[in-house]
């Protein structure tokens, strides 16, 4: 009947936005290519896809810090520490099987041929070593200036030892600032820096875990501040239920825009083509097979309801290629949609946001070996190995920033004495394949959240039980 109508629209209406979201904007940016839009003009087109991006960005800040501090101070440190240990035994898990399967498939399919003058691109790329790089990130979690790490900080780095790469690609300066996530392209139309991300995720994770924990164990003399972030975190998060209904809009330009812009594919070289599909398969399998396995086994639930559920954070992840940006949405559809507790969002998402990156692990271990194929180098079982760990402590090391990846990717190829400018080789891609690795980030996380809930039931409700109600809030 129409009412029976009436209410599924109601009730899937965001879904519903969303999927219709994605559609337009392929067609319209399909539509809009034969037009060659200047740089200026694809800028001004795909205007509201930015100011959506710059509203999840807006939130991010606010929402990582008083979510994490008021999800610590929910919990004792015995339950919070269980719950930590089960969230990062999960992180861990899933990127090693990530970067096995990259690293499975690209061995297989073998898609580099050992030539590179298919390609273009070919650039001069500076770089510092991955010891810096590494000490950068440690560096990182401690920021002396909590105040500063909430802030750009692309002017104090732009060309010291901080900055990992600059290269020109189709005259655009990019300047890819690896550990603490600044990405920075300048264009010569329009000369103004595009910073997407200026804050320092990973020393905030810290600080607030570190905060939350101590407020817990402050008894009643820390009930104003836990009361403050609860708060605080409470009204953010309503605040992203406004913004998700612009949502819809935002992505149909960001999606639209980018295809109207993207190079010619049909141009692509059959390696590059090959090493896309390549990709595509091992991000797949682990997305469409490895995690929803994962889930299914241990909670015993359907993996394609949880997913359903998650919709409209996948298609915000595509949208943006940053699961920072896509965090607030992702909070969304885990609590409303898919019945998560709090307590464990609060935790998992925003250090899963931070550290965990399956989809990047998994496309810089296939990424480097695919170089090495490029020239025609052989890796024997210990570089293989190398590329492994590196991989894993580089997608640890990436920002939740467009092709953050791409960046960390430095020290994969430092280890093992690949060419790190052959970085540029597959840059004309990668926006595409970042999309899905975003993509496949937030799946991991949200995933890892059905997962560490189901583990840490029995801590949760012992908890309920001791406040006296089933529920902790609301
Ligand atoms: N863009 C990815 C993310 O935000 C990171 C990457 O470049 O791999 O999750």
């Amino acid at each position: 009947t129409k009412d029976d109508v009436k209410s599924f629209f109601r009730r899937n209406a965001f879904v519903i936005f969303t999927i219709a979201a994605v559609i337009i904007g392929i067609v319209l940016g399909f539509a809009l290519r034969p037009y060659k839009m200047t740089y200026r003009e694809v800028k001004y087109f795909s205007f509201p896809g930015e100011l959506l991006m710059r509203m999840l960005q807006m939130l991010v800040l606010p929402l990582l810090v008083s979510s994490l501090i008021t999800g610590m101070a929910a919990l004792d440190s015995r339950a919070s520490g269980k719950m930590g240990m089960r969230a990062v035994v999960y992180y861990m898990t899933t990127t090693v099987i990530a970067v096995f399967i990259g690293i499975v498939v690209v061995l297989i399919i073998h898609p580099g041929k050992g030539s590179k003058d298919e390609f273009k691109n070919q650039q001069k790329i500076e770089q510092v070593s991955p010891a810096d790089a590494f000490l950068d990130l440690i560096r990182n979690m401690f920021p002396p200036n909590i105040v500063q790490a909430c802030t750009q900080q692309f002017k104090t780095q732009y060309g010291t030892r901080f900055v990992h790469m600059k290269m020109m690609v189709n005259d655009t300066l990019f300047v890819l600032n690896g550990t603490d996530g600044n990405y920075v392209t300048r264009e010569e139309v329009i000369p103004v820096p595009g910073q997407v991300n200026g804050v320092n995720a990973l020393g905030l994770v810290v600080f607030s875990i570190g905060f939350g924990l101590i407020i817990s164990n402050m008894k009643e003399k820390g009930q104003p501040l836990r009361d403050f972030f609860d708060c605080l975190n409470e009204a953010i998060m309503r605040l992203v239920a406004v913004i998700m209904w612009y949502a819809p809009i935002g992505i149909m330009f960001l999606i639209a825009g980018k295809i109207v812009e993207m190079d010619d594919i049909t141009e692509m070289g059959s390696q590059l083509a090959m090493y896309t599909l390549t990709v595509i398969i091992g991000l797949a399998i682990h997305a469409i097979v490895v995690l929803p396995t994962l889930y299914f086994v241990i909670t015993r639930r359907s993996p394609f309801v949880f997913i359903g559920g998650l919709l409209q954070a996948l298609v915000t992840a595509l949208g943006t290629s940053s699961s920072s940006a896509t965090l607030p949405i992702t909070f969304k559809c885990l609590e409303e949609n898919n019945g998560i507790d709090k307590r464990v969002t609060r935790f998992v998402l925003p250090v899963g946001a931070t550290i965990n990156m399956d989809g990047t692990a998994l496309y810089e271990a296939l990424a480097a070996l695919f170089i090495a194929q490029v020239n025609n180098i052989d890796m024997n079982f210990g570089q293989i190995l190398t590329i492994s760990i590196t991989a894993t402590a580089a997608s640890i090391g990436a920002a939740g920033i467009p092709q953050a990846g791409l960046v960390t990717m430095v020290i994969v190829l430092t280890s093992v004495g690949l060419p790190t400018d052959d970085i540029s080789l597959i840059i004309a891609v990668d926006w595409f394949l970042d999309r899905l690795r975003t993509m496949t980030n937030v799946l991991g996380d949200s995933i890892g959240a059905g997962i560490v809930e189901h583990l840490s039931r029995h801590e949760l409700q012992s908890k309920d039980a001791e406040m006296g109600n089933s529920v902790v809030e609301e």
